[in-house]
Parts: structure tokens; C-alpha cells; sequence
């Protein structure tokens, strides 16, 4: 029986898995490369090997296998991931039951019963009539309603808690979830959400993890005229399963989209999302109200790393997009807009009033510069020096936020031309700014992942790295390889305990082995969780089958050949400068024989 680990190895093929999140291109038999979901990148260094089911990116040294690929693409820990790969293989997994996993799942279940509880009423009741009624004038056909879980929650004080009671959950569980809350005098729970639209808030796994409900016109309900104290929007409370700042309404359903079109477009509200799915608009996400938060930016950035705001002329939502543009940009983003019509506001009217256009309008976004300069030149004179220091002032820290060189000269040279003011003089304005990342870190540094530091490799280590690659990924052919490289790696380091594994298995095995070589250091070094030794065994095998594969065996044993003679030559080169240093020391002892001996050694090497 194979543990279940495993069983899912087996059955899962990588390149598929990943293939869901990215665009896989090929590289070469069984292999396929994209941009790394995990650094900002425009030419992919993200590699996945078929052959290996592992995949490694040589820009930000993130790898691993499949479990460590949904781990960080989904933000899962080991036992969450465990689980999700194991629904989609159909292999069993026992419950881990921790505490908090049993809490979560709870929660879950309690929020799924919600939903369908929530929907029902919607369908069913005759009380749900103006809700049903609301929901017609706003345009939001049956077939929407069910693909967003649309409901309504009764006007009466506990009917929904009473319901949960009875099918088993405790007042604690209704409490924490914040479908009910405490009554202010007396006992027992009252519900939080009462003769609202329901529209159920899911996680990008397409899991209800909370409620955004809305109030309907006073025309349609029953509240008392004096009643007007009550917000147009309410929202769950956070629990352990909802984070207002991570959750971004619709991903669910804007993956595939998103992968197909290459862009993400960000709306204010969740019915914005909601209407544009009306006009098959689908790789659109709402933040919910709030201004985009970091967290929200790294998930979107697993999906795709060119988002598009939806703003309107007159630059109202501007305002409320700014500071989201800003984090996109210092987090790598392209950004770009999109422009609604003259008078409209949100891509939820465009779509009630023009059916159709907002699909046009979605996909001819522009550079968000140029959207910016459009509308801050609106209006101006620019002859007028107040003007243009105003246009100064507005355009110069969007100018100074664009990361990419090529782009930042582009529109440095467009404002400097509009502004009449030589661009030298810009560049230097700008940079006297902070920059967007300064600003950031210094108000929140906790949270952030260290960046792992990337040195560049030496000719001698990737030489080595090429050559040990090659005889862990193909030893039954350059398997003795590892005896060549003993005296070259010399240096105590990561690729040294690796050589070590690798030389020491390889040395110890039967002569007919059975399991590949890379297979069993990857055993043994799971078994010891050697988690950077395992990053390394995958980085440099990815890297030996790249540059050896597309080979014939001749060329490999050129390239063989020519990995060993730039090793020779920096060894050869080290015992030189070690003599050197020997020299100058005996030199300086006035011990004129070691010299001769020494020099002669010398000129032997050479
Ligand atoms: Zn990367």
C-alpha cells in the first residue's frame, strides 16, 4: 500500500497541474517552460520536466514538486495541499483533525448550508418576492443568480440561526461564523443578515467563506420609514476562514479567462463582477469595496501579472484606484485601464444601459499613463506655469512608480514634450522622490518574505553543476562522472553534501540498480528533510537535462569535455596563486632555497 503522498505523485501528472495555472509553452520532449508566477519576469525562466514531474524556476530559485507547486501557487500548507490534490486525484485522504483544520471545516460546511439555505428562500418564499422582483430590475437574469449563489435572508429575527441549530451546529459555531450574533438583552443568537440580497463571498477555490448583503430600495421591503440608519452593504465579520483584505470576489470563476486573455480586470463592487459576467466579461475581480490590499496583489499576481483598472471619465474612482495602482506597480504589476463612457460609473450601469458595450470596452485597455495624462492635461493651459506645476505634480510620482526602464523613459519624454520642459530636468525631479517600494517597507515590514539572495554562479560552479546534474539525471551512462568531479569540488557548500549523496549512493548500490539515481537521493533526502539540498537536486537536474537533451552523445561528450578543461584551468589556476602566495612569503623570510624549490614548481604547472 502506498502512502497517499505518493499515490498522488503517481497520479497527478505536473505538467497538467501547472498547465491549469499557467501558460505552459514547450521546451523541448517532456518539458515546458512559462513566466514564473513567482517573480515579475518577461522572458520565462519557469521550467517543469514531464520526466521528473518537478519544476524549478531559474529566476527567483523557487521548485519543487507538485505539492510544493499548489503550496505556494494556492497559499496552502503541506496538509492543505494534501488534501486538494487528493480530491482531484481521487485519492482518500484521512483528516488530519488539528483543532484548527476541524474549526475551518466546520465553517466551511455551515457556510455551505448557508448558501443553499440563503438560495432557497430566494426561490421559494413568497416573502422573497421583491427581492426576486430587485434582482429583475437590475437585470441580473436566473442564469446569474445561480452561477453567483444569489439568496435572500427572511426579514424575521432568527430564522436562519434557527435553522443552522437544527441541523446540528452550536450557537458558538453560528456565533464565530457571524451569521448570528448575540442578542443585546435576553439569550440566543439573532441573525446578523435580515431581508437582504445575499450574495455569497467566495475564495478562489470556489469556497463561501462569508456574505456581502444588500439592502433592498425602501420601495420593497418592510423596514419602518424611520429606519434609514441601516448601511446599503453588509459584510461578514472576519473569522478563521474570511480575510476581508484577501478575499477578491470572483476569482473563482475569472481563472480560466484570465489564463486564456492574460490580463485581470479589477471593478469596485460586487455587482460590478456580476454584471460584467452578464456581458461576457469573465477575467474581472472585484476587491470588495476596499482599496487593494498587498495580500489580494499576491494572489492575483499566481493568475497573471497584468492587471486593468476600470475607471470612469471623470475620474472618480481615480481617487479610490490610486493607491491600488501604486502597490500594483511596486509589486510588479503592469497596469493599465479601461475607459467607460462618458456619464456612466460603473461597468454595472454600462451593462443595464448598453447591453453588449462593456464587452467592447473590456478589451481595449491603454497604459495607465496614458490615461493619466489625458486627464490631468484636461482643462489645462499649457502656457500658464501654475497649470503645468500642477501637471507636474500629479504626473511626476506615477512617472517615477513604473518599474520598467523602457516604459518610464517612454512617458518622461511624452510629459517633458507636453510640459515643454527638457527631460533631463525631469529624471532628476523624479528621483528625488521616494520610491513607492521605500514607502511601503518602511510602513510594513513584517509579513514580507525574505528575499532569498541569488548570486550569480561562477564558470566553476555551474561547471560542476552541469556535470553532477548530468550524472544524477542519466547515470547509468555518466554515473562515473562522480568520481572525476571528487577533487573538484573542494569548497565546503550545499553542492558539496549533495555530491556527497549523490558519490555515496551511487558508490554503495548493486550494479543492476532498480530505481534511478535521482529518484533515490530525492527518497533520501525527503526522508532527512532536506529541504535545500531537495531545491538544489531539482534546480540542477532541470538544468542538466536543458542543456544535454536536445544533444547527441558526441556532443555530450564535447560538452563533457569541455566542462572538466574549465575546471582544470581554475584548478590549475588556484595551486598557482597558492605557490605565488607561498613564494612572497618565503621571500619575506629571506629563505632563498624554498623560493627556487617554489618557483620550480611554478614553471612545471605552467
Ligand atoms: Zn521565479
Amino acid at each position: 500500500m502506498l502512502d497517499p503522498k505518493d499515490e498522488i505523485k503517481q497520479k497527478i501528472e505536473i505538467a497538467e497541474l501547472i498547465g491549469e495555472y499557467l501558460a505552459l509553452k514547450p521546451s523541448g520532449s517532456h518539458r515546458f517552460k512559462a513566466n514564473c508566477p513567482f517573480h515579475s519576469e518577461k522572458t520565462p525562466s519557469f521550467h517543469v520536466s514531464s520526466d521528473r514531474q518537478i519544476w524549478h524556476c531559474f529566476g527567483c530559485g523557487e521548485g519543487g514538486d507538485c505539492f510544493s507547486f499548489v503550496m505556494k501557487m494556492e497559499g496552502m500548507d503541506f496538509p492543505e495541499a494534501l488534501i486538494h490534490l487528493g480530491q482531484k486525484t481521487g485519492v482518500e485522504i484521512k483528516r488530519l483533525s488539528t483543532i484548527d483544520s476541524n474549526v475551518k471545516q466546520r465553517l466551511y460546511e455551515l457556510h455551505d448550508l448557508a448558501v443553499k439555505y440563503y438560495a432557497k428562500t430566494f426561490q421559494d418564499s413568497s416573502g422573497a418576492m421583491k427581492v426576486r422582483q430587485y434582482v429583475q430590475e437590475r437585470g441580473i437574469t436566473p442564469e446569474l443568480v445561480q452561477k453567483f449563489s444569489l439568496g435572500f435572508s427572511p426579514p424575521e429575527w432568527n430564522t436562519c440561526t434557527q435553522f443552522l441549530l437544527k441541523r446540528g451546529y452550536r450557537e458558538s459555531e453560528i456565533e464565530i461564523s457571524g451569521l448570528g450574533q448575540k442578542r443585546k438583552t435576553g439569550s440566543g443568537l439573532i441573525d446578523r443578515f435580515r431581508e437582504r440580497l445575499m450574495i455569497p463571498l467566495r475564495d478562489q477555490h470556489g469556497k463561501t467563506v462569508g456574505f456581502t448583503a444588500r439592502i433592498l430600495p425602501d420601495s420593497l421591503t418592510t423596514r419602518l420609514p424611520d429606519d434609514s440608519s441601516s448601511p446599503k452593504y453588509i459584510n461578514s465579520p472576519e473569522t478563521p476562514i474570511y480575510h476581508k483584505g484577501q478575499l477578491l470576489f470572483g476569482l473563482d470563476l475569472a481563472k480560466r479567462a484570465v489564463k486564456e486573455l492574460g490580463c485581470m480586470i479589477i471593478v469596485e463592487g460586487n455587482l460590478d463582477v456580476i454584471a460584467s459576467h452578464k456581458d461576457g466579461v469573465e477575467n474581472v475581480v472585484a476587491s470588495s469595496g476596499t482599496a487593494l490590499t498587498t495580500e489580494q496583489l499576491k494572489l492575483l499576481g499566481r493568475y497573471t501579472k497584468t492587471i486593468v483598472f476600470a475607471l470612469d471619465q471623470d475620474a472618480a474612482g481615480l481617487k479610490a484606484a490610486r493607491r491600488g495602482i501604486t502597490l500594483a506597480r511596486a509589486e510588479g504589476f503592469d497596469a493599465r485601464a479601461l475607459i467607460l463612457p462618458n456619464g456612466i460609473k460603473d461597468p454595472d450601469e454600462f451593462v443595464q444601459q448598453k447591453p453588449g458595450g462593456w464587452k467592447t470596452v473590456a478589451s481595449h485597455s491603454i497604459p495607465i499613463m496614458e490615461f493619466l495624462i489625458t486627464h490631468v492635461t484636461k482643462g489645462k493651459v499649457f502656457t500658464n506655469i501654475d497649470d503645468k506645476r500642477a501637471m507636474a505634480k500629479e504626473l511626476l510620482p506615477a512617472l517615477q512608480e513604473l518599474t520598467d526602464v523602457v516604459e518610464q523613459t517612454h512617458w518622461l519624454e511624452v510629459i517633458a514634450q507636453l510640459l515643454g520642459v527638457d527631460s533631463a530636468v525631469l529624471q532628476r525631479k523624479i528621483q528625488r522622490i521616494p520610491t513607492p517600494k521605500e514607502k511601503i517597507d518602511t510602513k510594513s515590514v513584517q509579513g514580507v518574505a525574505p528575499q532569498v539572495p541569488h548570486t550569480r554562479l561562477s564558470k566553476d560552479q555551474q561547471s560542476i553543476l552541469l556535470i553532477l546534474g548530468l550524472a544524477i539525471t542519466q547515470d547509468e551512462k555518466f554515473g562515473f562522472l562522480l568520481e572525476d568531479l571528487k577533487e573538484t569540488i573542494t569548497e565546503e557548500s550545499e553542492v558539496f553534501d549533495l555530491y556527497n549523496t549523490a558519490h555515496f549512493l551511487y558508490t554503495t548500490r548493486d550494479n543492476t540498480p532498480s530505481t534511478a539515481l535521482f529518484k533515490q537521493i530525492q527518497s533520501q533526502l525527503s526522508e532527512k528533510h532536506q529541504e535545500v539540498l531537495l531545491n538544489l537536486l531539482i534546480k540542477i537536474s532541470l538544468l542538466a537535462e536543458q542543456t544535454f537533451s536536445e544533444l547527441s552523445q558526441a556532443q555530450v561528450q564535447e560538452q563533457i569535455q569541455t566542462l572538466f578543461a574549465v575546471l582544470h584551468r581554475s584548478q590549475t589556476q588556484r595551486k598557482r596563486q597558492s605557490i605565488a602566495l607561498q613564494i612572497r612569503q618565503a621571500e619575506f623570510l629571506g629563505n632563498q632555497e624554498v623560493v627556487n624549490s617554489l618557483l620550480k614548481q611554478l614553471s612545471e604547472i605552467q
